[in-house]
């Protein structure tokens, strides 16, 4: 009995030991996963100069242990096998295909339809994703449909623009309206930081805006009373701006604003991404996004509130906030400038060392352009990341026109490289000082 005793007892201590010297997965969760993606993704820590071989491919594994590789998966059954120094595991997926359905467009008479909701997009192409959105409509505005396809209406604008609004976002109703809208008024005001518009009509219509180098373009567009009527407002703008659009009555208020040009005057909003339930993105040696985050918006809140800026944070601890909330805070606040900070993830694609790899930052609006390029080259300055460009996306707390918004992704989280680097004492601190100084270039040039 005691001999067998003794035996569990130094199984047990070879087993915690060989566990020790094994490596930790982060991805994939399960040995077994059905999935419609193209890539298999691996990433985890190997112990102790352990190395890493995944379907005979020697993976490169950081001085930390942290690790990560893509593998092509085919359609059907994929045998996956991760080697180590202390064991070897076989991994399965199976990817089943997503049946790409293109429906077609099928036209009819116009009919006029009632935007139920503010903030609804229109858009140029009939998806719900991407860079196509033309511009955000008013609840109870008027639009003119005239086709349809798959979950969306075609709009008919003018004779020369159609765009697409999704069926849920609308009323349809049967006929076109015995009543078009007419036009009643037009007025146009200078401050010294702002010019406002307004233009007036007997009821809500559909609007478009271009943001063009000298100027913001603002079209009504007016079809039930006629293909071509369309009202256009040009509106000059300063070199670093914001502006607004309000309907109330049938009646637009176009406003462009100037930004302030002391830190001391400017409101800048502080966005740590994800919190709380919402992890973000996990790192290779089990970090969440979530607190690398805080991390980096609190110190950035120190400086720039020694800098002498009012600065108001979307959260200042590990909690929940939705997108809306985050945006209707930096809304109330009268935010100028808006900085959600994250760190990156890869999504469906083949992960490349050398490429996925340090700090990119994100725009939507063209205001913001400038102020992009400027945190990005100044925080793989202070941070020492790879400049990984500047680009232009839809991410929701970005795309509001009445701040300068900005989304820094700070490093991968999966990048082995990135990962030594974010997990660093002063990482933190150097990412919110390029930050900083990227505020202030962009304030003062
Ligand atoms: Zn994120």
């Amino acid at each position: 009995m005691r001999m067998k005793r003794g035996l569990i007892l130094l199984l047990s201590f070879i087993l915690s030991m060989s566990s020790v010297f094994a490596y930790d997965l982060i991805w994939p969760k399960q040995k077994e996963t059905v999935t419609d993606k193209d890539y298999a993704l691996f990433v985890g820590r190997a112990r102790n100069a352990e190395s890493i071989v995944i379907n005979d491919k020697r993976i490169y594994t950081a001085p930390n242990g942290a690790f990560a590789h893509t593998v092509k998966l085919k359609e059907g059954n994929n045998r996956i096998v991760v080697r180590s120094n202390y064991s070897a595991q076989v991994y399965r997926f199976r990817k089943e295909n997503k049946p790409v359905i293109d429906e077609p467009l099928k036209e009819f008479e116009p009919k006029c339809a009632i935007v139920k909701t503010d903030e609804t997009p229109l858009r140029s192409t009939p998806e719900s994703y991407g860079m196509n959105r033309i511009s955000h409509l008013f609840k109870d505005t008027t639009v003119l449909v005239n086709g349809s396809k798959g979950n969306f209406y075609r709009v008919f604008l003018s004779k020369d623009k159609t765009a697409w609004i999704e069926k849920k976002d609308v009323c349809l109703t049967d006929k076109t309206d015995s009543n078009p809208a007419q036009f009643i008024t037009m007025d146009s005001k200078k401050f010294k930081n702002a010019s406002i518009q307004t233009v007036k009509f007997s009821k809500n219509l559909p609007f478009t805006i271009e943001d063009l180098d000298n100027e913001i373009i603002f079209r009504i567009y007016n079809p039930e009373l006629s293909e071509s009527s369309v009202y256009t407002v040009n509106i000059p703008k300063p070199e670093k701006y914001t502006y607004t659009t309000a309907l109330k009555n049938g009646e637009y208020t176009f406003k462009v604003s100037s930004l302030p040009v002391e830190i001391e005057n400017s409101v800048i909003v502080i966005d740590a991404g994800h919190g709380g339930s919402e992890k973000g993105a996990v790192g290779c040696l089990g970090d969440e996004e979530k607190n690398l985050n805080l991390r980096i918006a609190l110190e950035l809140a120190e400086m720039l509130r020694l800098l002498g800026a009012n600065v108001v944070m979307t959260r200042e601890c590990d909690g929940n906030m939705s997108l809306g909330e985050r945006v209707e805070l930096a809304k109330h606040n009268h935010a100028n400038i808006f900085i959600s900070i994250h760190h990156n993830s890869i999504g469906n694609t083949e992960f490349k060392l050398y490429k996925h790899r340090g700090t990119s930052v994100y725009y939507f609006n063209k205001n913001a352009k400038n102020l992009a390029s400027c945190i990005e080259k100044s925080v793989s300055k202070t941070a020492g990341t790879r400049k990984d460009g500047v680009r232009q996306a839809s991410f929701f707390v970005i795309r509001p026109t009445e701040y300068t918004g900005v989304l820094v992704e700070t490093a991968y989280m999966i990048n082995p490289f990135d990962s030594v680097l974010y997990t660093s004492e002063d990482f933190a601190k150097n990412a919110a000082a390029g930050i900083a100084n990227g505020i202030l270039e962009f304030l003062n040039k």
